[in-house]
């Protein structure tokens, strides 16, 4: 290296030129952005406009199968590339944009989402550092205290908005890892407790959070996949004598199976008594707190010390936001700080905002506030508290509907998910055949669960798009579905 240091290297100036020419393209005028902004737009048009008769799950079966990736010197005319998306992308598999998705969590989809997305990406403003764009970060950490403001935490607790659920939980979990002191020697007698019913990420977390090894309780449940509270004490009395280092509590409010929400209160005792981290996973349930008739549920959740909740999900937002609250930001900035010499201007002790980057693993990042900001605030919240109460009372519309047909169902719904089957064939095939069926036909998506070894059909109401002709539909189809089956049956069984 510094052997070459003063030999001078001849550039070429004209060379420079010529290769900013060739570079060109990657900075289009006006009329072609013009003609890009409107057949994208003319897209997406078309693309809403069919959604109500397009089908919400669509057979690979014949189709073409995806063309692999081929990327060329030259470019190619857009027209084409958005048919390739049409037919290779957008019309096949799973479509979560539907009002016919009942099955997992539907995300959402919201129109502004994507104009905010694109805002973002043009501006490409970085909302990872105070420095680098106040009004970025403020805009992001004040979404972010209004969310806290509504599970009713206090002033000073901040959080993250991260791309989902997953990565909002690991960083509640590695802020209580740390918060609790749980390093390497401490791993193997450290304890966590949660129930069988808990998100599969939050599982993930801990290996990611170097807690592999921890020991997980999967503490009983009632009747309704709630944690049972005095299983709960029992168990920690006995860790504690046995001198094992009980350090978290994962509750649900709204698990993905059945949208069972734990007794939140009681866990707050718990925790309080034990000395626990009490993180509360309400990635799909958490904004049924809007709903002012649904709040009662989640008392106890104010008390917690982290929550991750999906904007993506209960606010209806496209996939890409999920937020983790956390009480004591400064615990969270502790786990998630670093300092490196490059970052030495941007980097200061004195800001008047905490900087996202601080306290989550990224540093840049898309400015994902924006997608959430700009539908929050042209819409206003009545329409989100009007939607959510309205998803909520389908699925108990359904509960009872699905039982006039001869299903049998599982725990009343408290937000928006609920478990059936037909008994009357009671074999897990015959109900496996019913979803198969149902995807088949494609006009709506229902998906299935094992719960406790048993076979439930599951459907959750929560996209945006979801309204009583798409659930009316949903029964219509079972019925037929029902029948169908019965009627093939039948005649297998006379040709015997
Ligand atoms: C969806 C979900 C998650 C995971 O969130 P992603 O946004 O999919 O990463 C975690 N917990 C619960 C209860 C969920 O419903």
């Amino acid at each position: 290296m510094l052997k070459n240091k003063n030999k001078t290297q001849k550039i070429s100036k004209t060379h420079i030129l010529q290769l900013e020419q060739a570079a060109r393209p990657l900075e289009p005028a006006a009329p072609q952005r013009q003609g890009w902004n409107q057949e994208v737009q003319q897209y997406a048009d078309r693309f809403i406009e069919d959604i109500s008769h397009l089908k919400a799950y669509d057979s690979f079966g014949e189709k073409q199968a995806p063309s692999r990736l081929e990327i060329t010197e030259q470019g190619k005319p857009l027209e084409q590339l958005l048919e390739e998306l049409r037919t290779l992308v957008d019309r096949q598999g799973l479509n979560p944009a539907s009002g016919g998705h009942l099955g997992y969590v539907p995300g959402g989809g919201l129109f502004p989402t994507a104009l905010g997305d694109y805002l973002a990406a043009i501006t490409n403003r970085y909302a990872g550092l105070f420095f680098a764009n106040p009004g970025a970060v403020r805009m992001e950490n004040d979404l972010i205290r209004w969310m806290c403001d509504m599970v009713g935490y206090p002033a000073g607790s901040l959080g993250n908005l991260a791309s989902g659920g997953s990565i909002a939980n690991l960083i509640a979990i590695t802020t209580a890892r740390d918060k609790k002191g749980i390093k390497a020697e401490k791993v193997k007698k450290a304890v966590v407790y949660l129930t069988g019913q808990v998100h599969h990420c939050v599982q993930k977390a801990l290996r990611i959070a170097g807690l592999g090894e921890a020991i997980i309780r999967y503490i009983p449940m009632d009747e309704r996949f709630r944690m049972d509270t005095q299983a709960l004490k029992k168990q920690l009395e006995k860790d504690q004598a046995s001198g094992m280092t009980p350090f978290l509590l994962v509750g649900s409010a709204g698990t993905t199976d059945t949208g069972a929400v734990d007794p939140l209160d009681e866990l707050a005792d718990i925790a309080a008594i034990y000395d626990l981290w009490f993180h509360v996973d309400a990635a799909y349930g958490g904004f049924f707190m809007l709903v002012e008739e649904m709040r009662p549920a989640f008392r106890g959740i104010e008390r917690s010390d982290s929550v991750a909740i999906d904007p993506h999900k209960g606010l209806f937002l496209s996939y890409g936001l999920g937020a983790v609250l956390i009480r004591d930001v400064k615990a969270q900035y502790d786990s998630h700080f670093y300092k490196a010499n490059y970052m030495q201007d941007a980097q200061q002790q004195d800001w008047e905002e905490w900087s996202p980057a601080d306290l989550s693993p990224e540093l840049t990042k898309h400015f994902r506030g924006l997608r959430m900001w700009l539908p929050l605030q042209l819409f206003g919240l009545a329409p989100f508290r009007a939607a959510l109460s309205e998803k909520a009372l389908l699925c108990h519309y359904f509960y009872e509907k699905v039982q006039e047909l001869g299903f049998e169902v599982g725990p009343r719904p408290e937000l928006s998910i609920m478990t059936f089957r037909y008994p009357a064939r009671a074999t897990d095939d015959f109900n496996a055949s019913i979803v198969e069926h149902v995807r088949k036909d494609g006009r709506v998506f229902l998906s299935s669960t094992q719960i406790e070894g048993e076979f439930w059909i599951r459907l959750a109401v929560l996209s945006f798009r979801t309204h009583l002709r798409e659930i009316d539909l949903c029964l219509q189809i079972l019925e037929q579905t029902v029948a169908e089956l019965d009627q093939k049956a039948e005649n297998s069984r006379t040709k015997q």
